[in-house]
């Protein structure tokens, strides 16, 4: 388990691996946000694409 938290980016996303376990934020240095729409018009359509399944 990893518990070294990123202050500088919180994330609700328990199921990634690299979420810190029990604070909201991530465990990266950075992250990657991309999109899977063509044009993006919400955060909906934003994702992390750092993600990784625990
Ligand atoms: S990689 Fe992305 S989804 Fe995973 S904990 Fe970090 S910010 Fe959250």
């Amino acid at each position: 388990m990893n518990n070294k938290a990123n202050m500088s980016i919180g994330c609700c996303v328990e199921s990634c691996k690299h979420h810190c376990s029990d604070r909201d934020y991530c465990t990266l240095d950075s992250i990657m946000v991309g999109t899977h729409e063509c044009s993006p018009s919400k955060s909906e359509c934003t994702d992390c694409q750092s993600f990784a399944r625990k």
